[in-house]
């Protein structure tokens, strides 16, 4: 039933450190015995493991419950009173939390049958309310406590053998619900996915042992001399095993073992097995590269924290092309070579059969975490990760809890990237979910990036982080050259009517014809992303939402980007019946048309979410593309990170302009680093490369930056501005969404919990600014209306704190919703 080819556990044990589990045993006898005899015991003990020498390895603080403690637990750590002794009734307590029911934590006895097996981040069976119904539950701790008079009731039963969490991630589940003020059961099922809940891929079979007593009983069984022999050969310690294992050990059928079952030679249990195993076949293994001096000073830097055993942050500024993934490799590689595991995290949308390569050629065992994994696949990395076999975990946002128990680095690749941020509750960040947990467990966590968010570059230019450059790409290949084309002069020589620029025409051609690749962003997906009336003016919008219907050509459909909405594509205008609607404004098919038709000799390919729906399609474009039959891959900025084609020679940006002008105080962040990304994606081989940028604001800031690939000057620009608006990264931020179907009731009620978030900063002395209630950027979606509002503060840990009192009771009217969303970075 175990899976084959695996490491075993104890590979992954430093020659110098105990065997873990045994360990674990070891702390659990420690609860046990001070928690019998009183709580001085338990708290001394750990007084003496946080002031004494150098923090213990990971698996050694099972008991230090840092953050938060509950008002019992603060009393009982530091300074046992008198009644604490003195009570005549200790009783070991679960303190347990119900992860859909209320927000409250619960105390249940532990029956003596569990002690010392119930542990933190274990779920168990309870009963609750009048009718004592069984409910699921968390366990968030396990204490002594006089219980006295109060009637507690007892837990019922485990659901898991062992905890899902360990104590670390059970700290960093409640960090997360403090500070992104979310329910902590909700966390809880975030954190675990549900494959690993439902023991996804498992099933409960009858496992049989040998009987203790199976020597005696075999010499007073008068066995028939066919079934004596079988029954010898039970002999020799073979693992628990089911009955059709035991027939084929024995090579018999199964009648015989059930007739030696009755005979209470073999013994039965319930288990848990994997019905099956989901290994990927292995990949021929690479040697490392020779480092550059610029990699080799990065690879010092981290290895130096490594080696402190103490958690830092070191930020690595790289260009694109500078080889930072293989100064990733080597840090982990260190990590590996100590018996301890890496945790990388890579946008999803980076997640190619090249990264998972790449990784997979270095080390033999890399669990790759993915959104398109079934629940069994899901369930059977968990359980790998979390018995310690797979020293190297990759994946995105969420591979961010994978419950790895020897921690020893956190590497996030493109770490400005948005999509590490949940846009669902918890709405967390991984970047600083991967710093918490990176700081609990005392390990580094490296943060690289060729455009690193202005939130990690003020940390690192405060000396928060270490900052490490590759200033240089390897093998000493040029940046490409970027120039901009301005868009209003050729808009007003007319010198184009489609999507292309002259200059940009000609660029394609002549890449194409010396052989050379080209890649094409647009960020805008469908054909037309507008269509109106010339007569009457209007515009065909979404009924449901405050959207234009965006043209989809292969349908002949007028869609709703945000809720699907669908009808066919009009001939004449709805509300006036005009025949001559008219439509405008460019997607990526209506790209795709045009660069078909001027360049018809070379094959082309689009890329985005229309073209890329079913699972494996985004894999297959990237191969062709790679292999070069494709040789224009055009897209949205799905094309625009992490790729690696040397045979590009030439990028074309076709609008720099789409996200410019959104309203978000990171708009110009965004566009500087989609533009640095993907010019990035050229000049990476021996052809060198050029990129183009279509832009109609050339002048701004952000593009000028951008075409001299100069992050500083950017950084030093943008900085100042954030820093008088008093925006992040200088002031902490949160952001109320009020939506409801009708217009007055959602922004009555914004308006309420507005006020009442503002009394409350006044009540607390908390400074903060409140901007709105106003309709939000787009005011409507899915017939609901939507109303937000801004609070800024340099004070975050007040800003959280007003805001979760103001609005922990908060009664909305029927239909009405509200999120909070601390840090937020969708600001539409
Ligand atoms: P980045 O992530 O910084 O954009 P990559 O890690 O993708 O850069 O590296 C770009 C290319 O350079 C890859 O093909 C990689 O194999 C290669 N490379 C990295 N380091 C070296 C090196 N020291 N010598 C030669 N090639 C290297
Ligand atoms: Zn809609």
């Amino acid at each position: 039933p175990w899976p084959k080819r695996s490491l075993p556990p104890q590979r992954l044990t430093p020659p110098t450190q105990p065997d873990p589990n045994s360990v674990r045993e070891s702390e659990n006898a420690v609860v046990l015995e001070s928690g019998r005899r009183s709580g001085r015991g338990l708290s001394a003990r750990l007084r003496t493991r946080r002031l004494e020498g150098p923090p213990p390895p990971l698996h050694q603080r099972v008991l230090v419950h840092r953050f938060p403690m509950s008002e019992q637990q603060r009393l009982f750590a530091d300074e046992p009173v008198e009644w604490e002794l003195d009570d005549a009734e200790e009783r070991l307590v679960a303190t347990v939390l119900f992860p859909r029911g209320p927000a409250a934590e619960f105390d249940y006895i532990v029956p003596d049958r569990w002690r010392g097996v119930i542990q933190p981040g274990q779920r168990v069976r309870v009963p609750f309310g009048k009718s004592d119904r069984t409910v699921v539950a968390y366990c968030l701790r396990v204490t002594s406590k006089a219980v006295g008079r109060k009637p507690l009731k007892s837990i019922e039963g485990l659901v898991d053998r062992e905890p899902l969490l360990s104590p670390a991630m059970v700290r960093l589940t409640q960090w997360m619900a403090l500070h992104y003020l979310a329910p902590l059961g909700q966390v809880f099922e975030t954190v675990v996915p549900a494959g690993v809940r439902q023991q996804a891929g498992t099933r409960k079979t009858v496992l049989l042992s040998l009987a203790p007593n199976a020597k005696e009983l075999l010499r007073d069984l008068k066995l028939k001399e066919k079934q004596l022999q079988i029954a010898k050969k039970l002999f020799g310690d073979p693992p628990p095993m089911t009955a059709q294992q035991w027939a084929r050990l024995c090579g018999c059928t199964p009648a015989p073992i059930q007739t030696l079952r009755k005979h209470g030679l073999l013994v039965t249990a319930e288990a848990r097995i994997r019905t099956r195993e989901h290994d990927e076949a292995p990949v021929a293994q690479r040697a490392n590269l020779v480092l550059n001096p610029d990699q080799q000073a990065a690879l010092d830097a981290i290895l130096r924290q490594l080696n402190s055993r103490e958690h830092r942050t070191v930020l690595l500024h790289g260009i694109t092309g500078s080889g930072k993934t293989e100064v990733y490799i080597r840090a982990i590689q260190e990590v590996v070579r100590f018996g301890r595991q890496a945790i990388v995290l890579v946008p999803e949308i980076s997640l190619t059969p090249q990264t998972k390569h790449r990784f997979r050629e270095r080390f033999e065992e890399v669990a790759v975490l993915h959104s398109h994994l079934t629940d069994s696949e899901r369930h059977w990395h968990w359980q790998r990760i979390a018995e310690g076999r797979v020293p190297v975990v990759v994946g995105a946002r969420s591979a961010v809890f994978a419950p790895t128990p020897h921690l020893g680095l956190i590497v996030m690749d493109e770490e400005h990237e948005g999509s590490f941020k949940q846009d669902s509750t918890p709405r967390y960040h991984a970047r600083d979910v991967a710093l918490e947990r990176a700081r609990d467990e005392g390990v580094p966590l490296v943060l690289g990036s060729a455009t690193p968010s202005l939130e990690s570059f003020l940390r690192a230019q405060r000396g928060e982080y270490d900052l490490v450059e590759l200033p240089r790409r390897v093998e000493g290949r040029p940046l490409p050259d970027v120039v901009t084309v301005d868009l209003r002069v050729d808009f007003v020589d007319k010198l184009s009517r489609g999507a292309l620029s002259r200059q940009l025409a000609i660029a394609m051609n002549q890449a194409l014809e010396q052989g050379g690749q080209v890649i094409l962003l647009l960020n805008r997906r469908g054909f037309s992303t507008h269509i109106q009336c010339p007569a009457c003016g209007s515009v065909l919008q979404c009924p449901h939402c405050e959207i234009a219907l965006t043209h989809h050509v292969a349908d002949q459909i007028a869609l709703c980007h945000y809720c699907d909405y669908q009808i066919p594509a009009p001939a004449k205008c709805p509300e006036c019946t005009f025949p001559g609607i008219r439509y405008g404004g460019f997607g990526t098919q209506k790209l795709e048309h045009e660069v078909r038709a001027r360049f018809p000799r070379f094959r082309c390919l689009r890329m985005d979410t229309d073209s890329m729906q079913s699972h494996g399609s985004h894999e297959k474009a990237l191969e062709q593309f790679r292999a070069g039959d494709v040789r224009i891959l055009l897209g949205t900025q799905m094309i625009a990170k992490g790729l690696d084609f040397p045979n590009v020679s030439l990028v074309g940006v076709v609008n720099a302009d789409t996200a410019l002008h959104l309203p978000d105080f990171r708009a110009a962040e965004r566009t500087f680093q989609l533009l640095v990304q993907v010019a990035g994606r050229t000049g990476r081989g021996e052809r060198g490369g050029r990129v183009l940028i279509q832009t109609f604001n050339p002048d701004h800031p952000a593009i000028q930056a951008a075409v001299r690939h100069d992050y500083q000057t950017f950084a030093a620009g943008e900085l100042p501005i954030r820093e008088a608006l008093g925006y992040p990264p200088y002031g902490a931020m949160a952001r109320l969404v009020v939506r409801g179907p009708r217009e007055k009731q959602a922004e009555a009620f914004a308006q309420q919990l507005a006020a009442e978030i503002q009394m409350a900063f006044t009540a607390r002395s908390v400074a903060a600014r409140t901007l709105g209630p106003a309709p939000a950027p787009i005011a409507k979606l899915r017939d609901n209306y939507r109303f937000h509002v801004q609070f800024q503060s340099l004070d975050a840990n007040g800003l959280r704190a007003a805001i979760s009192g103001a609005t922990s009771g908060a009664k909305p009217p029927d239909d009405v919703q509200w999120i909070i969303d601390i840090d937020p970075i969708d600001m539409l």
